[in-house]
């Protein structure tokens, strides 16, 4: 694989965890068996633009600290770059670079008129004071103010982001241009054009995702036993969202450790509890305090890795004991845990499928913003479920039809509209 010169110059991580490599892999077998013009793999392996910038930023301390801000912006063929901004330490150029890459698969799939990109910078938010993360937010902004654009990139929020950051860079962007621009990010508050329903889409639509793949198998949700891993914005809504719907959580985890139960846990208590005692999850009294690696393991029809990516490896994918894996989080399953949980025989449902609920609904934001008509959360929620069942069941034929995964389906399905998209467009000049 050949990477752009700027990811090239970062440490070198291990094989089996570069992410870069991970998508690029995907990439050629989608390639394969779409029989592509070795021309065409190559475009599309290559991010179209690569920024760092640098962040100075002043503390409440009166130090000076400078961070480096990313934006990876990898395909515009099908329209404007979009994506979020993760604020996370683990964020790196390749792993924004790989999932800027996940994202131009995403929109592709669920047919929605985006390109791909993804930001990030590589900090704790939690170790930085909320006026910190204001001038963090709104310099990084600045940084990128010829690069974004409502017709060009279109941020969201990502892990460690949310409405309020979003607001911020809005907010930055209309200062500079002198005008408002709603536009110009999705995620953001109801107060200024954000949709109904947003901050819960990727949970619901990963909701959907396993309500469909259970109905395939003549099971319903109601009494499903599902463990989640990540109670960030996407796991607690899924949760939520599973539990609602009658399914049996045997177990969630965060940062902080996990609870376990064999009958079920109570959601809406787990989350009052994480209220008054916040990052204290081990703590909470209606159940038994489990590790975050002991929680892949447990039996269940459904695993939701909603964390960080690589946590199923070739370490303990063989002792997954799920009959359903949902990547609710991006890249959770590392090439070789991809590979023996197939081998096994474990539908795993791909993150460019089970998580784009989220980047549709910003999809349904920014069309209820051009047209100035919003939605009650019903309407958004409905026409969410319509985007996400057919693709679901897109997926679900073509693997079918083919037989191959899942994941290589719904990869065959998002690289091949962009491909073909490429190739009617042609290559300039
Ligand atoms: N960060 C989300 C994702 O990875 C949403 C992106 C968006 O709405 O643009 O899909």
């Amino acid at each position: 694989m050949v990477l752009s010169s700027t990811i090239a110059r970062e440490a070198p991580t291990p094989a089996h965890i570069c992410p870069m490599d991970r998508s690029c892999s995907y990439l050629q077998q989608a390639a394969s068996q779409l029989n592509l013009d070795t021309n065409i793999t190559t475009i599309l392996e290559h991010p179209r633009k690569v920024i760092t910038v640098s962040i100075p930023v002043k503390l409440d301390t009166g130090e000076v600290q400078v961070l480096a801000g990313h934006r990876v912006q990898h395909s515009d063929i099908l329209g404007p770059y979009k994506g979020g901004i993760r604020y996370h330490p683990s964020v790196t150029l390749r792993e924004v670079s790989a999932l800027a890459m996940l994202m131009t698969w995403k929109c592709a799939l669920l047919g929605i008129p985006y390109g791909g990109a993804k930001g990030g910078i590589a900090i704790d938010p939690n170790q930085y004071s909320v006026g910190e993360l204001e001038r963090i937010t709104r310099r990084y902004t600045s940084e990128l103010i010829k690069d974004i654009g409502p017709a060009v990139d279109i941020p969201a929020p990502d892990m460690g982001t949310s409405a309020r950051e979003m607001a911020w860079m809005m907010d930055t962007y209309s200062m500079h241009v002198g005008h408002a621009v709603p536009g110009i990010v999705t995620g953001k508050p109801l107060s200024i054009g954000g949709s109904r329903g947003r901050q819960q889409a990727t949970g619901r639509g990963v909701m959907l995702a396993i309500r469909e793949a259970l109905a395939e198998r003549g099971q319903s949700l109601a009494g499903a036993s599902i463990a989640i891993q990540g109670f960030g914005n996407v796991g607690s809504s899924a949760a939520i969202l599973l539990h609602e719907a009658g399914a049996k959580i045997l177990a969630v985890s965060n940062g902080s450790g996990g609870v376990y139960s064999e009958g079920g846990l109570d959601i809406p208590a787990l989350q009052a509890h994480l209220q008054d005692n916040p990052r204290q999850m081990g703590t909470f009294p209606g159940g038994e305090a489990i590790g975050n690696a002991d929680l892949l393991l447990l039996p269940c029809d459904v695993l939701v890795p909603a964390a960080l990516e690589d946590q199923i490896t070739a370490e303990n994918a063989d002792r997954i004991q799920a009959k359903i894996v949902a990547e609710a989080a991006n890249g959770p399953i590392t090439l070789d845990g991809d590979r023996i949980l197939a081998d096994r025989g474990i539908l795993v449902l791909p993150d460019i499928l089970t998580n784009a609920g989220g980047v549709v609904v910003s999809y349904l934001e920014w069309v209820q913003g051009q047209s100035y008509v919003f939605w009650d959360e019903e309407r958004v929620n409905r026409e969410m479920e319509g985007l996400m069942v057919n693709a679901y069941h897109r997926v679900s034929a073509t693997a079918r039809c083919k037989t191959i995964s899942f994941r290589l389906a719904a990869y065959t399905l998002g690289v091949g509209r962009v491909a073909q998209a490429l190739s009617d467009r042609g290559l300039y000049p």
